[in-house]
């Protein structure tokens, strides 16, 4: 139930009818899985940390000073492996960004593991070698642990959940409901290649493309973003959803409207080809190594530099700004100079996408 960053705009959710079902559309991080948590999970669950609806908790612990940051991740992505990445990366990865983006410096993973029988032990061996290297990298340690074992066909091969801890410092605590009018809108890299990438990896579409996926821990580029503490207003990770759903989640926590400049986004030639070629918005596909940073309009291009000379960062870009409006909303200015809303993601344009 993490990527809590669920919009809120369902502040009289509907009732649920008991012939209802769950469907992959629930599960894409857009708009149904947000109502799925209004409307279901928000009876029986809730906290402080569920209400910040943000992608980490922000926690205090009980001597009243030090917070911590939680959050967890499950991965049920197909195929197991793809360019640019795997299962087991995109596992750490997505855990450990969504510590940052509370500001938190990453410490510990849980990571637990359901096994279908008849997986590979060699397979097996693969991923976690894929972990430990990123978890290296993201400096965290996996510190516990959980196995678990389906029979043949119940399972698809390995599905993998990390839970994450990390450290909050007082004067570093971004949160989605912080964007302020006239703030600055930083993406850290180009669009759509993750989702791009594991949909060209699966051969349905007979479409050979050369796109790997970003999936990549942004330890080094929030730790660049410190010094700028506390003007870092957001920090969110655009994943299932895309650039369109997680900026309406911001917008409507921060209650502001956010426009931004489609010749300013940045996106590589290969994934805007493939997105033309199947009609799908590149906004509405899922990255796994890319941050958006909001941040006053003062301070943008001295932050934009700090993202720029960090790894991972050397495509940043301004993209847009935040501006005051009665209702929440997200606007594209067009190439042609025409302006379209961007909507948060409906049903499911990708299942399986991590
Ligand atoms: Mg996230």
């Amino acid at each position: 139930m993490t990527e809590q960053n669920l919009s809120d705009g369902f502040s009289c959710p509907l009732p649920v009818s008991h012939h209802e079902a769950i469907m992959l559309g629930h599960g894409s991080g857009g708009s149904m899985t947000s109502e799925l948590i209004q409307r279901v999970f928000h009876k029986y669950f809730q906290s402080d940390g569920l209400e910040q609806k943000n992608d980490a908790a922000n926690l205090l612990m009980p001597d009243h000073i030090h917070r911590i940051a939680m959050t967890t991740d499950s991965h049920i992505v197909t195929p197991l492996f793809f360019p640019g990445g795997d299962i087991g990366k995109l596992a750490v990865c997505g855990t450990v960004n969504d510590l940052l983006t509370a500001g938190a410096v990453p410490k510990w993973l849980s990571a637990a593991f359901i096994l279908e029988e008849g997986l590979p032990i060699a397979i097996l061996e693969k991923i976690l070698e894929s972990m430990k290297k990123c978890a290296e990298e993201a400096q965290v340690e996996i510190v516990t642990g959980d196995t678990k074992v389906v029979e043949r066909g119940k399972g698809d091969g390995i599905f993998i959940n990390t839970t994450g801890i990390g450290y909050i410092a007082e004067n570093f605590q971004p949160g989605g409901e912080k964007a302020r009018p006239g703030d600055a809108v930083i993406l850290s890299g180009t669009v759509g290649n993750h989702g791009m990438s594991v949909l060209c990896a699966r051969g349905e579409l007979g479409i050979k493309a050369d796109i790997s996926s970003d999936a990549a821990p942004l330890n080094e580029m929030v730790r660049n973003l410190r010094p700028f503490a506390p003007s870092v207003h957001v920090l969110r990770d655009p994943t299932r959803g895309g650039l369109s759903t997680t900026l309406n989640e911001i917008a409507n926590q921060s209650q502001v409207g956010i426009e931004l400049d489609e010749k300013l986004i940045p996106i590589s030639k290969e994934v805007n080809a493939v997105c033309e070629m199947l009609g799908f918005d590149p906004y509405t596909i899922a990255n796994e190594g890319k941050m958006i940073i909001i941040i006053p309009d003062e301070i943008k291009q001295e932050a934009l530099l700090a993202v720029r000379s960090s790894k991972y960062g050397e495509n940043a870009a301004i993209i847009g700004r935040v501006f005051a409006n009665q209702s929440p909303m997200v606007l594209l200015r067009t190439i042609l100079g025409t302006h379209r809303i961007l909507d948060s993601l409906s049903g499911e344009l990708l299942p399986r996408i991590c």
